[in-house]
C-alpha cells in the first residue's frame, strides 16, 4: 500500500514518486512509509469527490446513517488493533490510547448516525420553507495529535449531511487514516463518497485549500496554520472552519479542594504528554496557596511514570518529535531566563529514554502573567503556575491569552463556579474536574478558531440553508 492513496473508491497509484516516512516517537524508528501526494492527486480526489455529491446527496438520513453505524462496528471489532496503531505513531500509553483515541470515534460515529436520523431538516417560516442542504465537497485537514478523533468529528457530520469528503490527514500520523479508509471502504459507501490523499500540508493541503470546486474546508491544526488555510481560502469564498490551539487556564478559587484541582489540572495538561489542545496549561491559584501547593505538586509528580507507551502503568509516553522535544525544552529554557521557579521536571533528556522523543513532566511556578510560557502553546507537558490576588485578576489574567479553546474552574460553590465561568472568554470550561461531554459543542474564542464540532451543532456546521418562499393561499 506504500505508494496508494484511496480515490473513487480504490486504492489508486499517487502521481507523486515521492514518499513520506512514518516514525515511532518512542524508538525513533521508521514504522512505515506513505506518499508525499501532490495537486494531481488532489485534483483527481475532488473530481470524484464532485462526481459522487449528487447522489449521496440525494440518499435518505437513514442510508446514510446505516453505513455510518456500520464504520463505528467495525471500528469496535478492529479497536485493539487501532489502539496499537495510534500508540505507535502518537505515542501516547495503549490504556487511554484506547479508551479516547479509539472510543471517541467508535461512540461519536453512532453519534452523527443517530442525529442524520432525527434531525430536521426541514422547516417552515411564515411563507418559507427552510431546506438544510448539504453543503457539498468538504476538504477535511487533520493533525497528529488524537488522529482518528480528529478525522471523525470532521468526516462522520459531513457523510450524515450528504457531503462527500476528501481526507488530508496530519503528514506525522497518518497510519490510522489509512485503516479507517479500509473500514469505510469495507462498509461500503458509494465510490467516490470518501477520498484520501496523503501528504504535506503546503502541497495537499493548500491544493485543496484553493480549489474551486472545494465548498467547504473543515481544518484543525495550529493558529499559524489556520490563518494561512483562512487566507488561502477567501480567495475562491468558502466556508471555512478552523479549530486550533489553546493555553487554557485551570483556575482554582480560593474555597477549592486545592489538592483535587491541583492532581486534575495535572492530569489535563500532561494527557497525550501535553500534546492536547485543550490541555489546562496554566494553573491559577491565590497567592497565598503558592508553598502548599508546590508540595502537592512535587508529591503528585513523582508517581507518574514516563516510558514506553506500551508498558503497563506508564502515564507519559514520548512527544511526536525531535523538533517539538527541541522546542519544548527551549520554552522551559525560555521561562527560567525570564525568572519562573522551575519546581519538578527539566530541560534536559532523561538518559534511559534518549532514543525516543521524551520530555520530563515540568511545573514552572512563578510564571508572570505575561511571561512567553504564559502565552504560547507549548504542545508538551509544561504546567505553569500563576498566582493571583483575588477573583477580578484572577478572571483577567485567565483572559489575557490570544486563545480561548478550554479552561476550568475550582470551588466549592457551584454557583460561584457558574459565575466566574460565564465571565472566562473560552469554548469549554469544565468545572471541578467534570468530564469531556461528546454531544457539547467543541470550539473555540477568538485565535482558537471558529466553528464548532461534536454533537448537533457540529452536523449543522456541513449545511446551506436554502429559504424557498411561497404564495401565500388566501
Ligand atoms: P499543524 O498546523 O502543523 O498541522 C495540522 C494539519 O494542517 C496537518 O495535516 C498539516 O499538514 C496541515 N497544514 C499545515 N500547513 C498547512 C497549509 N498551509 N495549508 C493546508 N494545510 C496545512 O498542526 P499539528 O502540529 O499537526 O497539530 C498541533 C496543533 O493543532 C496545535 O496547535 C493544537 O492546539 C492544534 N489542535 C487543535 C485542536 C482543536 O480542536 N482546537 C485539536 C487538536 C490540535
Amino acid at each position: 500500500m506504500n505508494n496508494k492513496i484511496y480515490i473513487g473508491g480504490k486504492w489508486v497509484k499517487s502521481h507523486s514518486q515521492e514518499s513520506i516516512a512514518v516514525f515511532n516517537p518512542t524508538t525513533g524508528e521508521i514504522i512505515a512509509k506513505v506518499p508525499n501526494g501532490n495537486k494531481a492527486d488532489v485534483d483527481l480526489a475532488v473530481d470524484e469527490a464532485y462526481r459522487a455529491f449528487p447522489n449521496w446527496a440525494a440518499k435518505t438520513p437513514s442510508e446514510r446513517a446505516e453505513l455510518l453505524d456500520r464504520v463505528a462496528e467495525l471500528l469496535s471489532k478492529k479497536s485493539d488493533i487501532l489502539a496499537k496503531l495510534i500508540t505507535s505513531e502518537v505515542g501516547m500509553p495503549l490504556k487511554p490510547s484506547k479508551m479516547i483515541q479509539v472510543g471517541n470515534p467508535i461512540e461519536s460515529w453512532r453519534h452523527y448516525a443517530k442525529i442524520a436520523r432525527e434531525f430536521n431538516y426541514e422547516e417552515l417560516i411564515r411563507n418559507s420553507l427552510l431546506v438544510h442542504d448539504p453543503i457539498g465537497v468538504v476538504a477535511c485537514i487533520t493533525p497528529w495529535n488524537f488522529p482518528l478523533i480528529q478525522i471523525t468529528h470532521k468526516i462522520a457530520p459531513a457523510l450524515a449531511a450528504g457531503c462527500t469528503v476528501v481526507l488530508k490527514p496530519s503528514e506525522l500520523a497518518p497510519l490510522n487514516a489509512i485503516a479507517l479508509a479500509e473500514i469505510i471502504h469495507e462498509a461500503g459507501f458509494p465510490p467516490g463518497v470518501f477520498n484520501l490523499v496523503m501528504g504535506t500540508g503546503s502541497e495537499v493541503g493548500e491544493a485543496l485549500v484553493s480549489h474551486p470546486n472545494v465548498d467547504m474546508v473543515s481544518f484543525t491544526g495550529s493558529t499559524h496554520a489556520g490563518k494561512r488555510v483562512g487566507a488561502i481560502a477567501s480567495q475562491t469564498i468558502k466556508r471555512v472552519t478552523l479549530e486550533l490551539g489553546g493555553k487554557s487556564s485551570s483556575v482554582v478559587l480560593d474555597d477549592a479542594d486545592l489538592t483535587k484541582a491541583i492532581k486534575g489540572t495535572l492530569n489535563s495538561c500532561f494527557l497525550n504528554s501535553g500534546q492536547t489542545c485543550l490541555a489546562h496549561s496554566r494553573l491559577l491559584i491565590p497567592e497565598a496557596s503558592y508553598e502548599e501547593a508546590k508540595t502537592i505538586v512535587l508529591s503528585a509528580v513523582e508517581k507518574l511514570k514516563i516510558g514506553d507507551p506500551f508498558e503497563e502503568g506508564t502515564r507519559l509516553g514520548p512527544v511526536i518529535s525531535p523538533v517539538q522535544q527541541k522546542r519544548i525544552m527551549n520554552y522551559i529554557h525560555t521561562a527560567q531566563k525570564e525568572g519562573a521557579e522551575l519546581i519538578t521536571g527539566s530541560a534536559g533528556i532523561p538518559t534511559e529514554l534518549a532514543k525516543g522523543n521524551f520530555v520530563q513532566p515540568t511545573v514552572l511556578g512563578k510564571v508572570k502573567p505575561n511571561a512567553t510560557v504564559a502565552q504560547e502553546e507549548i504542545f508538551g507537558p509544561v504546567l505553569s503556575i500563576i498566582t493571583y490576588e483575588n477573583d477580578h485578576q484572577a478572571l483577567q489574567i485567565a483572559n489575557n491569552t490570544i486563545y480561548g479553546l478550554g479552561g476550568g474552574v475550582w470551588s466549592s460553590d457551584l454557583n460561584r463556579a457558574l459565575q466566574f465561568a460565564r465571565q472566562m472568554r473560552t469554548g469549554q470550561i469544565d468545572i471541578n474536574g467534570a468530564p469531556f461531554n461528546t454531544l457539547a459543542p467543541f470550539g473555540g474564542y477568538r485565535q482558537s478558531g471558529n466553528g464548532r464540532e461534536y454533537g448537533d451543532y457540529g452536523f449543522k456546521e456541513f449545511f446551506e440553508l436554502k429559504s424557498i418562499q411561497m404564495e401565500i393561499l388566501k
